[in-house]
């Protein structure tokens, strides 16, 4: 390729929206156009980078024993109503309709589909086990589409499907995906970190993800993780173990105390003069539609996902004070948030207020409590004397960094994540309610067991970039990069400059090397800044020296200059490409 004719526009400055460095390199150096929000065009180069991400991840699927498919984009509301999920699927499903009216969705993912098309055809046990995937855009309507391609709402994504006749194949297939995933983001030169995970909306029990570790912003995932041992979890899932702290009170009577302007535990807590340890936070929750509220160790905050699937809903937020006043009126109260307690919430307009109680509560003694009184609070509170504890006991708690390991005891870390893939056990969550069964050796009807297997590609490309540059651009990984190595005449006017480049990009060429020849008649700062900034893993530039018969080959990843002969460069361009082959 000639970068003269090359479909692409690098610009002097980042896009004013954008927040994280994948987003900000990508569009400067041309790669990505936006459309709208949460949508892109992949422009050339981009596609060139994607196609590359998409086969390491074919070639490694097909080795694990998949079979690739294409299932339609567009999807009936019908299926999502034989799984249940047309409902219970939050705002991120964009619903349309036909000119017929018939509803449907733009497929955010394919289980329904899937389910559907393997019990046309997966009958017998004898058919079994059997994994399909598929590469294709997908949609969703993303609440806070964001950080460019991370969290697009059409993006490219492979989905995996497994189906087996029992728990153990099952888990056979998922150590399979397991490696084959390993393998993958290893070529595409990210490591990542297994770490265990909610199953959110696609549902199941067991499910990891798949992280690149980062210490910036773009890693949206807080990830718990411990050195000793191998535990690693999503904050959405991680438990730990506590230290001892002070659960008893102290108080020898029970009673309602004036505390004024005591909104905030800290403030509550330097007021009585207790540790926040001995305090029963209630917190009003909006699950879904419903009103919840969620009792916690003062000391202690709230997971929201751990709540949210304690009570089974699709969708979390804190409650406005505007709807804790409607909650506290409707039940005969007044407080603001700070002051409230379990006690005495029944409903609110058609909806019963649920109380869930983190176990950090229950073994509070003569402990401090809200009443739904603004400026006052119950003191030597016991469960069962002043108040009932509620029925519902779950870890709904935000595991801290120091808190210790389930596993072993030590110390935990934290750490921020992108999550690039995952997989889940699924069990039978689909294959049950959309009756998709076969018969097993005894002629008997089984629902599959599935397992689904997820990897964003444009996420990963995202990742690759926010995992590797510089303050100048991009540093792809070879396996990736949308061509290995930029080929620089430094004066486009001198012959024979230009001879020795010709030369160098028809042998590189020759031997199915991805070159390209900056052939324009710009000045060499302005063509270095680019190959920086679209990082090319190598550039060798054609100067002056080349009166002495050299060239000056420049490694991308760690800014290494070396004179040598144009042979020797192109030698170690092509070891350097065989190398990811
Ligand atoms: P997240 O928690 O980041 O929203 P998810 O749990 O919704 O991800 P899945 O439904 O399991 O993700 O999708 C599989 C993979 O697709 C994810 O691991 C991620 O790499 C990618 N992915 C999901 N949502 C997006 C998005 N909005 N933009 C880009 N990639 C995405
Ligand atoms: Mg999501």
């Amino acid at each position: 390729m000639k970068m003269s004719k090359m479909f692409v526009q690098t610009m002097r400055e980042f896009p004013s929206d954008a927040e994280v460095i994948s987003h900000k390199m990508l569009a400067r150096a041309g790669y990505i156009k936006k459309l709208t929000s949460g949508v892109y065009t992949f422009l050339p180069l981009m596609w060139r980078v994607l196609k590359k991400v998409e086969n390491i991840i074919r070639d490694e699927m097909d080795k694990a024993g998949a079979q690739e498919l294409l299932m339609p984009f567009v999807q009936p509301k019908e299926l999502w109503e034989e799984s249940g999920r047309w409902n219970a699927y939050g705002g991120e499903l964009m619903r349309l309709k036909d000119r017929h009216g018939r509803e449907m969705c733009l497929g955010p993912t394919h289980e329904e589909i899937i389910t559907s098309v393997a019990r046309d055809v997966l009958k017998s046990y004898k058919q079994l086990p059997v994994n399909l995937y598929q590469i294709q855009s997908k949609f969703r309507d993303e609440r806070r589409p964001r950080f460019g391609l991370l969290r697009g709402r059409e993006f490219i994504m492979k989905d995996a499907y497994s189906f087996s006749t029992s728990q153990q194949e099952l888990e056979k297939e998922y150590q399979n995906m397991w490696q084959a995933y390993t393998n993958i983001f290893n070529r595409c030169g990210l490591p990542t970190k297994a770490v265990q995970s909610d199953s959110g909306a696609i549902g199941g029990s067991v499910s990891h993800e798949f992280m690149v570790i980062t210490d910036t912003e773009a890693g949206e995932n807080d990830v718990f993780y411990c050195d000793d041992c191998d535990y690693a979890a999503n904050s959405n899932h991680a438990v730990s173990n506590l230290p001892e702290a002070i659960v008893d009170g102290g108080y020898n009577e029970a009673q309602i105390i004036d505390t004024p302007n005591t909104g905030s535990i800290e403030d509550l807590a330097k007021f009585l003069n207790c540790p926040q340890t001995v305090i029963c936070k209630a917190l009003v929750y909006i699950v879904d539609k419903a009103p919840v509220i969620a009792l916690i160790r003062g000391d202690k905050a709230v997971e929201e996902t751990k709540l949210m699937n304690a009570v089974g809903g699709v969708d979390i937020r804190i409650a406005t004070s505007a709807e804790i006043e409607d909650i506290m009126k409707e039940n005969g109260f007044s407080a603001v948030a700070g002051f409230i307690g379990p006690k005495g919430l029944k409903k609110y307009g058609e909806y019963e207020i649920k109380i869930i109680a983190d176990k950090t509560v229950t073994e509070l003694k003569n402990f401090v409590i809200g009443i739904n009184q603004t400026d006052k609070h119950f003191v030597g509170a016991n469960w069962g004397v002043d108040v009932e504890l509620p029925s519902q006991i779950e870890d709904i708690r935000l595991v801290e960094a120091g808190d210790f390991c389930p596993q072993c005891g030590k110390p935990l870390k934290v750490t921020r994540g992108i999550e690039v893939g995952n997989i889940f056990q699924l069990g039978t969550k689909y294959s049950q309610p959309m009756n998709a069964v076969y018969l097993d050796a005894n002629g008997k009807t089984q629902p599959y067991i599935m397992g689904c297997y997820g990897i964003g590609v444009t996420r990963t490309a995202a990742a690759a970039v926010e995992a590797h540059h510089d303050e100048w651009g991009i540093k792809w990984p070879i396996s990736i990069a949308p061509y290995h190595v930029v080929v620089v005449p430094v004066s486009t006017q001198d012959a024979e400059q230009m001879n020795v480049a010709n030369e160098i990009y028809e042998k590189l060429l020759s031997s199915g090397v991805e070159v390209v020849l900056d052939d324009r008649n710009e000045r060499p700062g302005v063509k270095f800044k680019d190959a920086d900034l679209i990082g090319f893993p190598f550039r060798i530039t054609i100067g002056k020296t080349i009166a002495d018969g050299k060239v000056e080959f420049v490694e991308r990843s760690n800014g290494e200059k070396t004179e040598m002969t144009p042979q020797d460069a192109i030698d170690k361009v092509i070891d350097a490409v065989n190398a990811v082959k």
